[in-house]
């Protein structure tokens, strides 16, 4: 699908045809994000909202008009409640503090899940440990799907909030978000949305889900690094206070004190990147053109056939096997080595299958890929995972394959 719209696909790795499978980590760029970087600092590079010039003025139009293209695609009330950040991170971080400002006391917990990546949890222990707040998490059941009932039973009268993962990055099986918003939100309780794995692969509404907060990432959606967004509804947005100060985010600085700027200024202090806004609204029109209906059937069909594929390896052990997953698979491999009278198997570390499928020209992850407690759960040193894009196809796959099953008789 639309593959010769990514000129690095066409790129050899150790004299191989490469074979992307880390869009988890990140994607790929087509044509189209990568002409609107030249494009944007060749002819209208220039500071926003502050110039009168017509540079400055083109500048600040492209970056709002960004802003309602991301309102659009996520289904935002208005493009005030979209916030630029630098991505997921950056964004929790910001809601981190903010949350922590303005809700949190000594005794007060934050709940988040036992999936989570690093950028879900240590923003929320920092901040509880700032505010003598705990930080509570969902743990899993034996299937590694979320615990609701525990979940149900950790809600109190103390609960601040709770931000949880929408797509686990590890193990690409999709949470169910809208019983967590509906049973936090019959407490008033304030649900933020991990996106980072959701957004580029599936149609997200924010008031279909009616999460309070969205936090995603451009470079995982074809879009540029350095530019992802905080979605959050204006009710909340216009109660929390600023995370960082400086230019932009201020209505008037006076020795006696600072008023702040109105919804999305508040949250965006200094210079934003207002090229890479205008690559990711390229990026989102790049996703709609081919529709998210069709990317996410189409990563669909993949992950089914890798998942099948997977499976009749003998020695293939597949985290999640056979749930629902958006465009990832986690494995680990064990050798197969047989002597006359026994087979003796052992678990292959997950790092030598990576190096030897990165000798065939395949890029997989491996590791604990942002995620401790959930691979210390697993029990196991990490694992391999393999991602898709909307440009993978099954033939990707099949090599794939081909380069794993002789990795594993390499290493058996
Ligand atoms: N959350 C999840 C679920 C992720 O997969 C990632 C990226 N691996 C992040 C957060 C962090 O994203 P970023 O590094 O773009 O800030």
């Amino acid at each position: 699908m639309n593959r010769q719209d990514f000129p690095i696909l066409k790129e050899q790795v150790h004299g191989q045809p490469l074979v992307y499978l880390d869009n988890a980590a990140t994607s790929q760029k087509p044509q189209a994000v990568l002409d609107a970087i030249v494009e944007a600092y060749t002819h209208w590079n220039s500071n926003i909202h502050r110039g009168v010039h017509h540079l400055s003025q083109v500048a600040t139009l492209k970056h709002e008009e960004a802003r309602r293209a991301v309102a659009d695609f996520i289904h935002a009330r208005s493009s005030d409640e979209i916030i630029f950040t630098k991505g997921t991170t950056d964004a929790i971080n910001a809601l981190a503090f903010s949350v922590g400002e303005l809700l949190l006391h000594e005794g007060d917990e934050i709940i988040v899940s036992g999936l989570e990546h690093h950028s879900n949890i240590v923003p929320w222990q920092m901040v509880c440990e700032r505010k003598k707040a705990v930080l509570r998490h969902i743990p899993l059941r034996e299937d590694l799907s979320l615990d609701i009932e525990a979940f149900r039973a950790l809600l109190n009268d103390k609960t601040r909030l709770v931000s949880v993962a929408h797509v686990s990055n590890v193990l690409g099986t999709i949470q169910p978000v809208e019983t967590i918003v509906r049973l936090a939100h019959e407490r008033h309780i304030p649900v933020c949305i991990d996106g980072a794995q959701s957004v580029p692969h599936m149609r997200v509404d924010v008031q279909a889900l009616d999460c309070d907060f969205l936090a995603f990432s451009g470079h995982k959606m074809y879009g540029p690094t350095g530019i992802g967004v905080l979605y959050g509804k204006r009710e909340w947005l216009e109660q929390l206070p600023p995370h960082e100060g400086g230019g932009e985010m201020i209505n008037h600085v006076r020795w006696s004190g600072t008023t702040y700027n109105e919804l999305p200024y508040k949250f965006e202090a200094g210079t934003p990147n207002f090229v890479g806004s205008y690559a990711l609204q390229k990026a989102i029109e790049y996703m709609q053109s081919v529709g998210m209906e069709a990317i996410e059937a189409h990563e669909r069909e993949l992950t089914d056939y890798c998942e099948a594929q997977l499976s009749a390896i003998d020695g293939v052990h597949i985290y999640a096997a056979g749930q629902p997953k958006a465009g990832v698979i986690s494995f680990n491999v064990q050798s197969q080595i047989s002597n006359h009278k026994s087979q003796i198997t052992n678990l292959i570390h997950p790092f030598d299958i990576g190096t030897l499928l990165d000798q065939q020209g395949v890029a997989v992850r491996t590791g604990h890929h942002c995620a401790e407690p959930l691979i210390d759960a697993l029990a196991v040193p990490g694992t391999v995972r393999v991602s898709f894009g909307l440009y993978n196809d099954l033939h990707d796959i099949d090599l794939f394959i081909q380069a794993l099953q002789k990795a594993q008789m390499m290493l058996s």
